[in-house]
């Protein structure tokens, strides 16, 4: 068996990628030290905690909870050894703005004859785009997720091309569900998934379909404490295995190579004999590295095509909101001026596509008694102008909205109110024009076109998260910190 016994190892950032790696590489017998520049673990998967109410700032949607599963039993645990699992019914909940209400359940069935009711023959056509989904996620998952395929010469196999187009990997989004569905709002609905991917059904290849079978079919789950009882679980985790985490310690530049780096901190440099980093890649690239080792140039990073960011509010309310579902999704009825407003001509939209997620319907640990815990996310575009005018205009708009097509009136309601937007992104995670979630999954920035795990011109500096492979999310971050493990014990084991 591979080891790296002997080995010291210091990963920057504590993303999921990051403690997921590091659990991975302490299992192997390195000596593994996490610092992170913020004062908690979990990046984008941070906890907010203020005056009884506990929100999870960033995801909140537990999905393939297969993908945990695995990663526990790699040491002989499960999820359950750290923390409980609720399935939610409904899934969630859609608004359509023009009046139309859909609960999207465990219940196949129930969906089919709501998409009937929408269109005759929508019902087995559902059933066929999913068993296409299925498919996918499992050919996908093997020959592409779970395995490193990094360089152009893996995708030339034969048997690999085969199953390449077998996914009809080259097509859009929206192309691939017009096949199945003409009613606009069914297709909504099976492209909303992609807003996960930080992509639009116009700029997300096909095979991106098998997130219909992740949420319809694998189910949507709410972990006990939020996705933050998820991080507590995997650093608890990293603990037993002897990996030691440092909070509010940021890393301010890397030298050297294999064997004798110097990470640069304000507390003085740490000398370990290789670094992953977790931060996001163009931070790392070109303000870690000294301009001779950065693997690409400021025009590459300029050039990319990033997710969006996401205007948040944190909401501590009085009283119920029934009328939400643990997650509700608010849709206008054309949606395509929301997504060229993020990734065409970007500005704040004029009629938001947006999303609320309501803890406190299934956990009463996070609001205090008679109060209810939500928070409101509208993707916008990376970049945009943020200031707090902006904010306080758009948060008006917001709850305007809401109260519009829901329902649900919070305005007089509110007693706790925190924002979070693009300026937040960039500060607290060092993120590129204050992107939510990193490189989005166009065509050209999916699998081996993403930048690789092994820094390009630094030996024995590797990259873990949601900019490599397989991409962003929760669950693939936890693979990505699988992959990148396996690269380290691949080069020093
Ligand atoms: C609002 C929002 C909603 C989301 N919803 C979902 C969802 O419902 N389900 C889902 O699966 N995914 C969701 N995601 C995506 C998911 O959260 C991310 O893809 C994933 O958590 C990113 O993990 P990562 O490994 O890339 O690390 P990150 O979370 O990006 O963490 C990187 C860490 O590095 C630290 N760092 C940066 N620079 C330095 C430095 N110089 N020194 C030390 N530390 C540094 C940062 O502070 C951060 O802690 C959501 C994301 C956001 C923002």
């Amino acid at each position: 068996m591979q080891s790296l016994d002997g080995e010291s190892v210091v990963v920057i950032g504590a993303g999921v990628g990051g403690l997921s790696t590091a659990c991975y590489l302490a299992d192997a017998g390195a000596d593994v030290r996490v610092i992170e520049k913020n004062e908690q673990l979990g990046g984008r998967a941070s906890r907010l905690e203020r005056d009884g109410f506990r929100f999870d700032m960033g995801p909140s949607w537990y999905l393939m909870p297969d993908v945990f599963e695995r990663f526990f039993d790699h040491f002989d645990r499960t999820p359950t050894d750290y923390y409980g699992l609720t399935h939610l019914d409904p899934h969630y909940r859609i608004f359509f703005k023009d009046g139309d209400e859909v609960d999207v359940t465990p219940e196949l069935e129930r969906t089919k004859r709501v998409f009937e009711s929408y269109e005759d023959g929508a019902g087995e056509a559902l059933e066929r785009y999913l068993e296409k989904s299925r498919e996918n996620y499992e050919v996908g998952m093997e020959h592409f997720v779970y395995e490193d395929r990094s360089k152009l010469r893996d995708y030339l196999d034969l048997d690999v091309a085969r199953q390449a187009r077998g996914l009809s990997l080259l097509g859009s989004m929206q192309g691939h569900v017009e096949d199945y569905f003409d009613h606009p709002k069914l297709q909504q609905i099976m492209q909303y998934t992609l807003v996960f991917l930080g992509g639009s059904p116009k700029n997300t290849p096909a095979l991106y379909n098998l997130m219909s079978h992740v949420d319809f079919n694998l189910g949507v789950w709410y972990p006990e404490d939020g996705v933050g009882g998820v991080i507590d679980g995997i650093a608890e985790l990293g603990r037993e295995l002897g990996v030691e985490y440092e909070t509010n310690r940021p890393a301010t530049g890397i030298k050297g190579r294999e064997g004798a780096f110097l990470v640069e901190t304000p507390e003085g440099p740490l000398r370990p004999d290789l670094v992953v980093s977790n931060a996001d890649y163009p931070h790392t690239d070109q303000e870690l590295l000294p301009e001779e080792r950065q693997g690409y140039d400021a025009d590459y990073w300029d050039s990319r095509t990033y997710a969006p960011s996401a205007f948040l509010l944190y909401l501590g309310v009085e009283g119920d909101v029934d009328e939400l579902a643990h997650h509700t999704l608010v849709l206008p009825t054309d949606w395509e001026e929301h997504f060229d407003q993020i990734f065409e001509e970007p500005a704040w939209p004029d009629d938001p596509a947006y999303y609320c997620c309501v803890p406190s319907e299934t956990d009463d640990d996070v609001a205090p008694d008679g109060h209810s815990n939500l928070f409101v996310l509208v993707p916008i575009a990376p970049g945009l102008e943020d200031t707090p005018e902006q904010r306080e205009q758009y948060r008006d708009l917001v709850l305007d909205d809401l109260a519009d097509h829901t329902g649900t009136d919070l305005r007089d309601r509110i007693v706790l109110e925190e924002r979070f937007c693009i300026e937040d992104f960039a500060n607290r995670y060092n993120s590129y024009n204050g992107t939510a979630l990193g490189l989005a999954h166009t065509l050209r920035q999916t699998a081996l076109f993403r930048p690789p795990h092994r820094a390009k011109r630094v030996d024995g500096l590797y990259m873990v998260g949601g900019d490599t492979t397989p991409g962003i999310g929760v669950p693939m971050c936890l693979i990505s910190g699988e992959l990148t493990a396996e690269a380290v014990l691949e080069d020093h084991g």
